[in-house]
This record gives structure tokens, sequence and C-alpha cells, in this order.
């Protein structure tokens, strides 16, 4: 269980990813006093840094994700667990070690691995989106919302997320337009109805996104059409922030052991209720595990599970190991 770097650090769980799930579980493994390390490639905290304010994890009437995101890190890595940067590239299996290889050509081996990877932004998939994006196109309120202070902003989507950072936004736009698909909303009720106070929402229902243009280089405005009248129509906007959904990231398998899992219908690994997958000793929780709700509360919930599992499946692996005839 070392690197290939000769590091001679030994590790009986890795977790892959370092999101609420991900900090969690290293929570709950380092409480266990079990060597654990986590690989996470960019900033600990994952989907938090795209979410403004959360008001609905317990204990906190109210927080910004970025700060719920430090505070679970330093949670987490006081009970021990070691976290590195790194981009985890594949995950393999060789014989009872789990092979996590990262970009950078290191291999770290473990009894178990935990996949708490999430995942990205969807994209709309419209022409302008690609070379505008950066440029008024964003997929994270909170890091681009000041940009745009006192302009048109427009957000696409139904679910939690755009009802959300579209009520975010109005802090800076001085008008959001919340263009949705459909006449009815995704997003939790609660949520509508604080969008719906601020009174500085523009709800643009039964309405898609065709095409964004720029000028000089930056948004500037959209083309749209109504899906009931097939009216096309134009709005000026100096940023477009698409919240339509997220694609999980569930393709770091090595291709005979991604044969053997279960994926749902968009892509997210199938566990059973102890966050087993179907190859053993590779567990999986947070946005990247199929699952009938995405909150932070019940990703943190599902990764406590999977510590504890896999804990015990190192444990039963050691007994069985020190049965075996030498
Ligand atoms: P989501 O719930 O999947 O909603 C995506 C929205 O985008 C839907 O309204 C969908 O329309 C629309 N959409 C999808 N593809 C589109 C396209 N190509 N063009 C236009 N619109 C499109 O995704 P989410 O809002 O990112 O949330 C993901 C998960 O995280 C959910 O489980 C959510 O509850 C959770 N979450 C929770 C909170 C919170 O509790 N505070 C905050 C953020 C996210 P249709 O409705 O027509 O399908």
């Amino acid at each position: 269980m070392s690197d290939q770097n000769g590091s001679q650090e030994r590790y009986e769980i890795i977790i892959v990813g370092a999101g609420p799930a991900g900090q969690s579980a290293a929570l709950y493994a380092g409480r266990s006093r079990i060597p654990t390390l986590v690989l996470e490639r960019g900033i600990a905290g994952g989907q938090l840094w795209n979410t403004a304010e959360v008001e609905d994890y317990p204990g906190f009437e109210h927080i910004m994700g970025p700060d719920l995101a430090e505070r679970m890190q330093k949670h987490a890595e006081k009970f021990g667990a070691r976290f590195e940067a790194a981009e985890v590239e594949s995950i393999g299996v060789d014989g009872d070690n789990r092979v996590v290889r990262t970009a950078d050509g290191r291999e770290f081996r473990a009894p178990a691995v935990i996949v708490t990877a999430g995942g990205e932004a969807r994209k709309l998939g419209v022409p302008g989106e690609e070379e505008l994006a950066g440029k008024g196109v964003s997929y994270c309120a909170v890091c681009d919302g000041a940009f745009f202070e006192g302009a048109e902003i427009a957000v696409v989507g139904g679910g939690d997320s755009a009802v959300e950072e579209g009520t975010f936004l109005t802090r800076y736009g001085s008008r959001v337009h919340l263009i949705h698909r459909r006449g009815e909303y995704r997003a939790q009720p609660i949520l509508v109805e604080q969008m719906r106070a601020t009174d500085r929402v523009e709800e643009v229902l039964n309405t898609t996104v065709e095409e964004i243009h720029g000028t000089d280089g930056r948004v500037s405005k959209l083309t749209l059409r109504n899906v009931e009248t097939d009216e096309p129509s134009e709005l000026g906007v100096s940023a477009i922030f698409p919240f339509v959904g997220f694609t999980p990231h569930s393709d770091v398998f090595d291709p005979e052991v991604a044969a053997r899992f279960e994926l749902d219908e968009s892509g997210h690994i199938v566990t059973d209720q102890a966050m087993r997958t179907a190859v053993p000793g590779i567990f999986a929780a947070g946005d990247v595990r199929s699952q009938f709700v995405r909150q932070i509360t019940n990703a943190v919930g599902d990764a406590t599970t999977a510590a504890l599992a896999a804990h015990q499946y190192v444990e039963h692996l050691k007994h069985a190991r020190a049965k075996q005839p030498a």
C-alpha cells in the first residue's frame, strides 16, 4: 500500500473526491483510526463551491457554501485523514487491492476505495455556450455573480439549483430572467416562494435557449423559443448561468471494473444500502451515486454509511487473511 514514489504510507481506505460526501467519509474513517487517504483534484468542497447560500443543512440556518466546505475540510483533517491534491485517472482491481492511478503517474493501493467523485454542471449544448464560457457564460453564481452588478442576468433551469442561484443573483443583477423549458418547477416550493419574494426575478416559462450571442467577445443577447407557440424571441443579457442538472463522474474505472457496475439511466453508480457497488471493496456515495434526492444532508449520511461499511470490509479481509495457513 505504498505509492510508486516510494512513500511507505499505508492506507486502508482511499477516498476519491473531497466534496461533502468525501469529507464526511474521511471524518468517519479517520475517527475509526483507519489509515485514510483522500484524493481531490480541485479545491475540497466540491459542489459547495458552486452553492451560494445553504439554508437546509441542520445546525446552520444560513451559511455560504464555501464556508461550509472549509469547515468540513478542517473537521475531517482533525481526525487524521490525509488529503492530497491529485486527479484520479483510473480505479482498478488487483487481487485484494483496489488500485487508484492518478494523472501525475502515481499509484495508490488499499483494500477499500470510496468513490465520492461527484460530478459537474451539465451544459445546455447550444451555439455560443462553449465560445463564451468565462465571458458571460458561467456555471457558478457565487464565483461570478459579483461581476454582473447592475446587469441583466439570465438563469436557465427549473430545479433547486436554478431557483436558488437565481434568487442569489438578484443581489447583483438589475433583473434576473429565469428561463425554464416547462410551466412547472422541479424545485422545492419554499425555494420558489423565496425567489418570488425578491420581486426581481422575471419568470420566462415554457421557453428554451436556442443560442447565446456575443458582442466584442462577451455575452450580449440570447435567442429564445417559446415551446408552446414555437415563437422565437430575443433577450439582451450580460450573463447567462445554466443550472440544468448534473453529469456524474462515474467514468473513472478500468474497463473490466466498469463492466461489473450497474449505472442508472443518467450514469450514476448503483449501490446497495451499505453503499457497496457490485465490486467488493469499492463503495460509492454522494452525487456520483444513484439516489432519490441529491442534498448535502443525504450525501453526508450516505458517506457515513460508506465509511463504516468500508471499515467493516477491511476488518473482515484482515481476519480472513489471518486465518489462511501460512
Ligand atoms: P435538476 O433537479 O436535475 O434540475 C435540472 C433542471 O434543468 C430541470 O428543471 C430541467 O427541466 C432543466 N433542464 C435539464 N436539461 C435542460 C436543457 N437542456 N435545457 C433547459 N433546461 C434543462 O438539477 P439541479 O437543480 O442541479 O439539482 C441537482 C440535485 O441537487 C437535485 O436533486 C436537487 O434537489 C439538489 N440540490 C438541492 C439543493 C438544496 O436543497 N438547497 C440545491 C441545489 C441542488 P425539467 O424540469 O423540464 O426536467
